[in-house]
């Protein structure tokens, strides 16, 4: 018997109608003879609550209660969820992350999952009975609930169906697939019908968040074969497969973007070897990612130093920056911040084989005026960080540019 995993983000399941209509997905598989496996989130906008109950009650809060209270949503789905497919006539049970169990690594709120034990669902399912995973959870190996990162759902339905040779991983959401920029950025927009899966890593990385980052990277390297497909519809949705499974060709195939990083600049660092180390240094034993570095040389043996870090570790970021420099590691003028940024990227394997790409693109945002404040690249896409005014601006203007709105 064939297996599939079905994975229903928050707004698929809201509500109690709305979870009747996931259930209903799910039966229409059951009774197409497959073996399910279904992994929910919790309903929309319950973890962004549960966060906040947290950070209210305890700003530097310890992270194993973060994720007591955080991945407890995902609870309560996967009980509905067992019970709705109960009262349409599918055998179903439950599942939080503990009792599979999903072993994962300890770190709290961004947890790795590291194995899947199988055996209990095995059982289950032989005796013919499907499963509701909760979502986003797993267990460490000091016992302890942990959760793998906002959006995390994603990855433990891949990793489910890895680990469950599952022919397929059917991602539920509000889009009916993957398109060629965030739908709600422009009304361009055009779904795909496939892309490949390094390509919608890099989105992923990027700021699509359509799916987690974490669960392409499984997807990729287990070849799992996963549909993001709407829970509002039954028509196909896109497929993220191997490239060689892409007849649509394409320089740049996604658009992807990010209001979550903000710049720094260190003004009057001196201009000597060794600077540069000395001042990322500090960053990279704090774990704080550095992304797009732009160095000015200026006159006088001094230089600027502008490159962005996650929003969230901004504080931090300076923090690490200000003590290096009291401790004597590092000298500089001054620090310079702007929250005000905004990360566009355009993504597409075709990028390998063709010149030019970067310059169309400086050339677009030229034409409207957009001043481009740092730039990144890597073999299959280039970013640049715009004022966040010009954000949808940029997107449009890139989406016209590479003729994104045709199918090819
Ligand atoms: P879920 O709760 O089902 O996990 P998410 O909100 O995490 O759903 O992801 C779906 C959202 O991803 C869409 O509503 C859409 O706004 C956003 N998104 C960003 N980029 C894209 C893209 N390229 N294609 C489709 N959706 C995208
Ligand atoms: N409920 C979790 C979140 O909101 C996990 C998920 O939805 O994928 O991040
Ligand atoms: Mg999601």
């Amino acid at each position: 018997m064939s297996r599939l995993v079905m994975k229903f983000g928050g707004t698929s399941v809201a509500d109690l109608d709305r979870i009747r209509s996931a259930a209903a997905h799910v039966k229409r598989e059951v009774d197409a003879g497959h073996e399910v496996a279904v992994v929910v989130s919790a309903m929309a906008g319950k973890t962004n609550e549960l966060v906040g109950w947290v950070r209210e009650t305890s700003r530097l809060y310890d992270a194993r209660e973060y994720d007591a209270v955080v991945g407890s949503g995902e609870n309560v789905t996967a009980g509905l969820m067992a019970l709705t497919l109960q009262e349409m006539g599918v055998p179903a049970r439950s599942w939080q992350g503990w009792q599979v169990p999903v072993h994962t690594s300890s770190a709290h709120g961004a947890a790795r999952i590291e194995r899947i034990d199988t055996e209990r669902l095995e059982a289950k399912f032989a005796e013919g009975m499907h499963a509701v995973i909760a979502g986003f959870q797993g267990i460490s190996s000091e016992g302890r609930i942990t959760t793998l990162g906002r959006g995390g759902s994603d990855t433990t339905a891949v990793a489910f169906a890895a680990a469950l040779g599952a022919e397929r991983c059917d991602i539920y959401t509000d889009v009916d697939g993957v398109y060629t920029t965030d739908p709600r950025i422009t009304r361009k927009a055009r779904k795909l019908g496939r892309i490949s899966y390094e390509e919608m890593l890099e989105l992923a990385s990027l700021g699509a968040k359509v799916l987690q980052t974490r669960s392409v990277e499984l997807a990729m390297r287990y070849k799992v074969r996963v549909q993001v497909r709407s829970s509002f519809g039954e028509e196909p949705g896109t497929l993220v497969c191997d490239e060689e499974e892409i007849v649509e060709n394409r320089v740049v195939s996604g658009i992807a973007h990010t209001r979550d990083e903000a710049q720094i600049t260190v003004a009057g660092v001196a201009d000597r070897p060794g600077m540069a180390a000395a001042l990322f240094g500090p960053l990279a034993a704090s774990n704080i990612n550095v992304d797009m570095i732009v160095q000015n040389v200026s006159a006088g043996g001094h230089t600027d130093m502008t490159f962005t870090v996650p929003h969230v570790d901004l504080a931090r970021a300076t923090d690490v920056l200000e003590k290096a420099r009291s401790n004597g590691d590092v000298a500089f003028d001054a620090l310079h911040v702007n929250e005000d940024v905004a990360k566009v990227s355009i993504v597409g394997i075709g990028m390998r084989s063709h010149a030019g790409v970067a310059h169309q693109m400086f050339q677009a945002l030229a034409a409207e005026n957009i001043n481009i404040k740092a730039i990144a690249t890597s073999e299959i896409k280039v970013s640049v960080l715009v004022d966040r005014k010009y954000l949808e601006l940029a997107v449009q203007a890139l989406h016209d540019a590479f003729g994104l709105e045709k199918a090819s």
